[in-house]
């Protein structure tokens, strides 16, 4: 069966730095296989501080940005549509309804009240937190009656009571759960939204899903969900739990270690290739650890479920900044030019648009200091000094004037350079060091040359001429 992916998620605020590499595990699963690359949004949840409509277009632009395009998602459609789940609610509400039939899910019609109050005491006496199960067994006419009396009610999946839920995942081998322990979750909530597990997983079976990758953190969820596929009698996908993604520190990955969102990753200037590439390298290996620089054609290539690692992997800052460095270092510089002068505008250093004379100055400067760049914002403390207008002592380095322009003579020293560069002549000088009249700029060229080749071909010049 061809391999189909989805990436699911939830518009919560800008996208997370780890959804993100679930996101381009799933594009290279199918680019590898062959197969398809969706993307849903699950927008189910829609409590305020969960539900954020303006990051919707946030996760368009930042898989546009990685070049991770889905064959089919919500901006496009595809055969699967709708692809947002706040669109499909009637699909959910029949599987609920068939799950009552069957006597597999039931309603609750317990208070918030009353659930608190059930909490505190499970909570003073020790024993495991959970609905304690009241409605399962409520007397039909009883439910009958509250529901009539439009008392406000949720649905609830009746766990077994007693048996074992195999999971086998394709990272982390054979799990076992004991149902027994297994809370009587929320499938339907009284807002008439489902809950994650029963919206993903219908919405899974119905898109002829393959493969489910997803981070660790929602291993909990996966006995709900192979309970659901069993009572509804559909084909389990294959999960693939994703490794967990820790700071240095080795505590989980937190905006104390630095961004942890992936505009900020956008805005600083990291390539698109660095990212995937730094990205991918989060919990899957090709093996060969001394190969750290990967295009995406060797990535997808690669790529395979058996290359996820179970152990926690580290997002080392500084080894990404290093990574953009070598791809910065490695781009033609016309790119790196086109992507360096909004930062510049940004900055007030050019004018917005740039004039023709700007850019031109522009594209002798940048490729000056592609070498040392690792971000593209660093552009503007980079070469910020070619555009800016110095107005000594205003914008000078106050350490550097202290430690060179304490130096006697300072001042006969720069009245001879000024003499020197007035008196400088652009064609002379480049014939004399260069043999030629056409070439590279004279400062340049200079440069390049060197001071002592320099001396010696003026010298050499000077000693030849009466
Ligand atoms: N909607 C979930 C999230 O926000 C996705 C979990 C999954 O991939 O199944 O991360």
């Amino acid at each position: 069966m061809a391999v189909k992916v989805r990436f699911a998620p939830s518009p919560t605020g800008s996208p997370h730095v780890g959804n993100l590499r679930t996101a381009i595990y799933d594009w290279l699963m199918a680019k590898h296989e062959g197969g398809e690359f969706l993307v849903r949004l699950e927008d189910t949840d829609r409590s305020p501080d969960r539900y954020s409509p303006e990051s919707i277009a946030d996760i368009e632009e930042s898989l546009r940005y990685l070049g991770i395009l889905p064959d089919s998602w919500w901006v496009s459609g595809g055969k699967d549509s709708p692809y947002i789940q706040s669109e499909r609610l009637e699909r959910y509400h029949k599987v609920i309804e068939e799950l009552i039939g069957k006597g597999h899910a039931y309603k609750c019609f317990c208070t918030k009240e009353r659930l608190e109050l059930m909490r505190q005491r499970q909570q003073e006496l020790g024993t495991p937190t959970g609905y304690d199960r009241r409605c399962r067994n409520l007397p039909p006419e009883d439910s009958a009656r509250y529901e009539s009396d439009n008392l406000p009610y949720v649905v609830r999946l009746a766990m077994p009571l007693e048996g074992i839920c195999l999971l086998r995942d394709a990272v982390r081998g054979e799990i076992k759960y004991e149902y027994r322990l297994q809370d009587d979750q929320v499938l339907l909530k009284s807002d008439g939204f489902p809950t994650y597990f029963l919206a993903a997983t219908v919405d899974d079976h119905l898109m002829e899903i393959t493969h489910i990758l997803r981070g660790e953190e929602w291993l909990g969820s996966a006995p709900k969900m192979i309970h659901l596929y069993d009572v509804l009698g559909w084909e389990q996908p294959v999960f693939a739990h994703l490794p967990i993604i820790l700071g240095t520190d080795r505590k989980k990955l937190s905006k104390r270690h630095g961004a942890t969102n992936f505009r900020w990753y956008m805005e600083e200037g990291y390539l698109p290739e660095a990212l995937v590439n730094f990205l991918v390298l989060l919990g899957w290996s090709t093996g060969d650890e001394n190969k750290e620089l990967l295009t995406v054609s060797e990535i997808i290539e690669r790529f395979t479920l058996q290359g996820i690692t179970e152990h926690p992997a580290i997002f080392d800052y500084e080894k990404l900044k290093w990574m953009n460095g070598q791809y910065i270092r490695k781009s033609p510089s016309g790119r790196i030019v086109g992507l360096c002068i909004p930062y510049l505008v940004k900055a007030g250093l050019l004018s917005s648009p740039p004039t023709l004379e700007e850019m031109a100055y522009a594209r002798r400067i940048i490729p000056l200091e592609q070498e040392r760049m690792k971000t593209l914002s660093e552009v503007v403390d980079l070469v910020g000094f070619f555009f800016r207008k110095l107005d000594y002592p205003n914008g000078y380095d106050e350490k550097a004037v202290t430690k060179w322009f304490g130096v006697a003579h300072l001042k006969p020293l720069l009245e001879k350079e000024v003499v020197a560069f007035e008196a400088l002549p652009v064609h002379p000088t480049r014939v004399a060091t260069t043999g030629q009249t056409v070439g590279p700029g004279l400062f340049e060229t200079l440069e390049a040359l060197g001071k002592e080749r320099t001396l010696e071909r003026l010298r050499n010049v000077l000693n030849r001429t009466s």
